[in-house]
């Protein structure tokens, strides 16, 4: 109990440093800095979402505080970022990722931005289309053809069933720490392992009950796109693609653009890392199969000599754009969006030679 109370109390002693330095930086100007280095680099900054949920789903999920926004925040954010950027479709900028349309990226007054949703969570029916139609804007959700539809699709939110139910006293980040663990183990070696786990403590499988943790199923995903929602490939099964032969490669990244194109009858062309884990192969493919660009999980702005195939985004949860009080704060999203990717600009030629080293 102690324990818990001195962690309670070293996140809130936190969350003050992070106000304070989110404020600091706002008056003296490192904000407004920040915004006009990106703007002249022609730089898109991409948010990278996952879900959206009310307090009462919060409360029930099994995925980590870190994909997570509530709808308020959300909300809140989208107006925010309609006031004080430009925000393009992610499709936009990389069909026209030539010298010409990158200085025009860079003429422009605002900060541009693109919204990105992973995996297609089931919220984003739910919460995102009504934002997203009431204000206008556009958005790209990343979604995985052969988890259409289904309960639990993902392992983390499986693992994290059955520990609540084996471990109730189990902490988030003993939890989040596990899942990490996890991402490096072989896909049928962790299957076996959750699968034991998931028997054990008698946790719902997948497809088994209607779960707070589950994907769009396709007539979702045709209603928004009707809406005006774009959606990208975050490949068949979210597989990490470097862990995997090259005929299952080829399979996730070819047979998940197939699918998509057919049932959108429109041509997909932006794709999502799983895990953000991108390899030469994995590259070689996409170009191959006809996608245009690709996004990753790193983070850093989109800038005019970037790679098309490997950019970098900005993760956005509830803690990184909400303030003391728990609501949205316009100081705490151009620190965790302007700040930390114009901080990126220094590394980016290293990041770009490395890049270069394994591209064709
Ligand atoms: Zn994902």
């Amino acid at each position: 109990m102690r324990n818990r109370w001195a962690a309670d109390a070293f996140v809130q002693m936190w969350r003050i440093a992070a106000w304070l330095r989110t404020e600091l930086l706002c008056w003296t100007g490192c904000f407004w800095w920040a915004k006009f280095r990106l703007r002249r680099e022609g730089a898109v900054v991409v948010l990278m979402l996952h879900r959206v949920l009310t307090r009462e789903e919060y409360e029930k999920t099994g995925s980590e505080p870190d994909i997570i926004l509530g709808v308020e925040t959300f909300r809140n954010l989208v107006r925010y970022a309609k006031r004080t950027c430009e925000i393009a479709a992610l499709e936009t900028p990389a069909k026209a990722n030539d010298a010409g349309s990158q200085t025009a990226r860079a003429s422009r007054t605002r900060p541009m931005i693109a919204i990105t949703l992973d995996d297609g969570w089931h919220d984003n029916y739910t919460s995102v289309l009504p934002v997203v139609v009431a204000e206008g804007i556009p958005v790209t959700i990343f979604v995985c053809p052969g988890l259409i539809g289904c309960d639990l699709p993902f392992w983390p939110e499986q693992i994290a069933k059955a520990m609540k139910k084996k471990a109730p006293e189990l902490r988030q980040s003993e939890l989040t720490a596990l899942v990490e663990q996890l991402k490096d183990f072989e896909p049928q070696r962790r299957d076996l392992l959750i699968g034991a786990l998931s028997r054990q403590n008698g946790a719902p499988s997948c497809r088994e009950v209607k779960e707070i943790d589950r994907t769009l199923s396709w007539e979702e995903i045709l209603e928004m796109s009707k809406a005006g929602v774009r959606f990208g490939s975050h490949s068949c099964s979210h597989q990490i693609l470097p862990q995997l032969p090259l005929d299952e490669v080829q399979h996730e990244i070819r047979d998940s653009k197939q699918a998509l194109d057919m049932v959108l009858n429109s041509e997909c062309k932006v794709f999502a890392y799983p895990n953000g884990n991108y390899s030469k192969t994995a590259r070689r493919i996409l170009a191959e199969a006809g996608y245009q660009a690709a996004v990753t999980t790193e983070c850093g702005a989109w800038t005019r000599d970037r790679d098309p195939f490997a950019i970098p985004r900005v993760n956005i949860s509830d803690s990184s754009v909400t303030g003391l009080s728990g609501r949205f704060s316009g100081a705490m999203f151009d620190y965790t969006v302007f700040w930390r990717a114009y901080r990126r600009l220094g590394s980016r030629r290293k990041m770009a030679a490395a890049w270069r080293s394994v591209t064709p």
